[in-house]
């Protein structure tokens, strides 16, 4: 079987998608930042559900701290995790306000620093709201990743973002980000790759066992 290319790999993503983008809805720095905190197990849709009327709510940080841990539980418990993602906004807003004068930070090793914001999440918030380069690796880039031979099945989200930054030009690497996340959410699905029209078909080693996964069952 023929090697994918980056330079095909690339130029595919971009004719397939070319306006890929974070589906979260936000409008600042900070909404996207709770957005991408609340999306952790939960889709951008349940997310941009709940955030349409909190960010209505809650505009600043202090806005998060002037009412109990109950009523932020409340006001996002649609979501999963809500407990736990309510506690992390309330530290997270204190940190701000303590450390950051109300603002998010723009450097990646400040940002990791916040409760509730991890490696992934620094690398879309620094690249989606500020432009830097990053490539942040969620499960949609872990997985095609890997379906297309680029990673070993055992290797970790940071050896994938590792492994996709030396491929990948850097200017590209935030909109690679989007487009895999595209790719991944409604062609190269999960359960349900779409290898029949997939125009890396031909260069897929996953092809067959993906398409063999998703085969149903037979029945008399
Ligand atoms: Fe995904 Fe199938 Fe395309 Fe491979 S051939 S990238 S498994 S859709």
């Amino acid at each position: 079987m023929a090697k994918l290319s980056t330079k095909r790999f690339l130029s595919t993503l971009a004719e397939m998608f070319p306006d890929a983008h974070c589906e979260l809805n936000h409008s600042n720095a900070f909404e996207l930042t709770i957005a991408v905190l609340l999306s952790a197990q939960c889709t951008d849709k349940k997310v941009n559900q709940v955030t349409e009327r909190l960010f209505q709510k809650y505009k600043t940080p202090e806005d998060y701290l002037a009412v109990p841990l109950t009523e932020l539980q409340e006001d996002i418990r649609q979501i999963g995790l809500y407990k736990n993602k309510a506690k992390h906004i309330q530290e997270l807003s204190r940190l701000l306000l303590d450390k950051y004068n109300g603002q998010i930070p723009d450097k990646h090793e400040e940002l990791v620093t916040l409760p509730g914001v991890g490696r992934k999440t620094a690398n879309v918030i620094i690249a989606t709201w500020f432009g830097v380069p990053a490539l942040a690796v969620d499960t949609h880039v872990e997985r095609i990743a890997k379906r297309l031979g680029f990673c070993e099945e055992t290797d970790t989200p940071l050896q994938v973002e590792k492994t996709l930054m030396k491929k990948i030009p850097k200017k590209e690497w935030a909109n690679t980000h989007h487009r895999l996340i595209f790719f991944g959410r409604y062609h190269c699905k999960a359960q349900s790759p779409q290898c029949e029209v997939c125009p890396l078909e031909d260069v897929c080693p996953s092809k067959k066992k993906a398409a063999k996964k998703t085969k149903k069952p037979r029945t008399a």
